[in-house]
């Protein structure tokens, strides 16, 4: 086991004496994919103990998901909600992080694929969550705005930007309604947290800064084809949600299904259109599992089905954490457990644990405990459920900010992010609206693969 685990390709030019350290300790080799919420808390728990923990992420930093939409929105910028890996391992004698994609896992010789060349393990941890499920529809796919990464909040910030500029250029109202029309596909808590940030953006920035326009020729529209927001939420949490909605003018649409976008025309199934340049879908998610275990992916959610101990069903050393595991061993939870954070940092420690422990006779199954959840619409405004107990309002909201606070990764982050609350919540100013990378809409139907489709 003290051998080195890359192959020649990644090795070259990386003999440092940290390097030989790394490679000299006698200890298995965990290689975690995915530096999410799972992926993270693996490597915290294993930093420091017998093993040797690789870490390889496409992106070279933790992105918190949860507070995407303050940065597509302007309130957040993107260097608040994401945390360098090389900070995080850095005092980790024992964890190392390669930057790369892995492309395939090779079980039979228990090594992965990278687009770096190959590396070896004694246990693989894949954690690499999800992508926007847009069940089929290719033309959507093409079209549609997504909220699942740092990039794709940046572009939804230009876009919406630009839109304003763009609109101001044009003397034809329905054109410019066009413009500002904002659709958002699926009543969630990022399509509902979402919708109301760009309702206090109307009420705002729009108002004071874009004086020449009229605010109310934009529109936000939230979509859904079930007959509630919040749909894994309390009756009385998705009461309260609508009804802040609609305070902040958000026209709420139930029971509509989405066929067709073309970038101009939103179509429903009953027949009905909209028009509308921007359509940010925030409808589902799907797994996009590694090629290599196919048949551990469980066909609809493209997860993979995961044992009591989140090991990847028919593997010996596989197993898969958050959102892109699906348990087959909680009959509470038929259809897996929700894809949120909890659940993913709780899998985690669980399976950081068990590894620790070593024998596998003295492996505890993983219990999943709901703590709750929470979601805010607009200014001071949340709601939260925690058991029995279910409320909204300011105190929900405070709530929400100080769970959120906590969470974030790294105090440099915390500092930004409560400076800019401060700033943004007292003084009514929201400054980030910066059009840096402007967004250029696809075509129509390019043909192109589009991300979230590919499987
Ligand atoms: C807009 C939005 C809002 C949300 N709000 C909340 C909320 O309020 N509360 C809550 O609990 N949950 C929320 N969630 C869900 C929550 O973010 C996810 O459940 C959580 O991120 C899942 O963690 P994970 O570790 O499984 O995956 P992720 O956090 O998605 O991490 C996956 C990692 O894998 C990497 N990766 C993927 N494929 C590869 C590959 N082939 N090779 C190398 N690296 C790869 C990615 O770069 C990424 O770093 C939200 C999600 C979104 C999108």
């Amino acid at each position: 086991m003290a051998t080195s685990v890359f192959n020649e390709d990644i090795c070259m030019n990386m003999s440092t004496p940290d390097r030989a350290a790394f490679d000299a300790l006698d200890h298995p080799t965990v290689v975690v994919v995915g530096g999410g919420f799972a992926g993270l808390e693996m490597v915290h728990r294993l930093a420091g103990k017998p093993y040797k923990v690789i870490l390889l992420d496409k992106n070279n930093y933790h992105c918190f998901q949860p507070l995407l939409y303050q940065v597509a929105t302007g309130s957040l910028g993107a260097d608040s909600i994401a945390h360098p890996f090389r900070r995080t391992v850095g005092p980790m004698h024992n964890v190392i992080y390669r930057m790369g994609e892995v492309l395939r896992v090779r079980p039979e010789e228990n090594c992965v694929d990278t687009d770096h060349g190959c590396v070896e393990y004694d246990h693989l941890v894949l954690a690499t969550g999800t992508v926007t499920n847009f069940f089929g529809n290719r033309q959507v796919a093409e079209q549609a705005m997504q909220l699942k990464s740092i990039n794709q909040a940046l572009d939804i910030r230009s876009d919406f930007l630009q839109d304003f500029e763009a609109a101001l250029y044009l003397d034809d109202e329905k054109e410019q309604r066009q413009r500002l029309n904002f659709v958002i596909v699926g009543g969630g808590p990022s399509g509902v947290e979402l919708a109301g940030a760009l309702a206090e953006i109307r009420k705002t920035i729009v108002k004071h800064e874009y004086r020449e326009m009229h605010n109310e020729r934009m529109q936000i529209h939230l979509v859904d084809t079930n007959h509630a927001v919040l749909a894994n939420f309390s009756p009385k949490a998705q009461r309260l949600a609508l009804k802040y909605l609609k305070q902040l003018g958000v026209n709420v649409a139930f029971g509509q299904q989405v066929t067709d976008f073309d970038g101009a025309t939103l179509t429903f199934k009953d027949g009905s259109t909209m028009d509308t340049n921007t359509v940010i879908w925030t409808a589902g998610v799907k797994g996009r599992p590694i090629p290599g275990i196919e048949s551990a992916v469980e066909e609809r959610s493209g997860r993979y089905k995961v044992d009591a101990f989140n090991q990847v069903l028919g593997t010996r050393n596989i197993y898969a954490l958050g959102d892109i595991a699906q348990t087959t061993a909680d009959p509470e939870w038929p259809r897996g457990h929700p894809q949120v954070a909890p659940v993913a940092i709780q899998q985690a420690k669980n399976l950081a644990k068990n590894l620790i422990r070593g024998n596998v006779q003295n492996w505890k199954p993983f219990v999943y405990r709901d703590k709750g959840s929470m979601a805010t619409i607009g200014r001071y405004k949340a709601v939260v459920d925690i058991g029995k107990l279910h409320f909204g309002g300011p105190v929900a909201w405070f709530m929400w900010l100080f769970v959120h606070l906590m969470s974030i990764v790294g105090f440099r982050s915390r500092v930004m992010v409560l400076t800019n609350w401060a700033w943004k919540y007292l003084s009514w100013k929201n400054t980030i609206r910066l059009i840096i990378r402007p967004y250029v809409r696809k075509p129509a139907m390019t043909g192109e693969p589009v991300e979230g489709e590919s499987v």
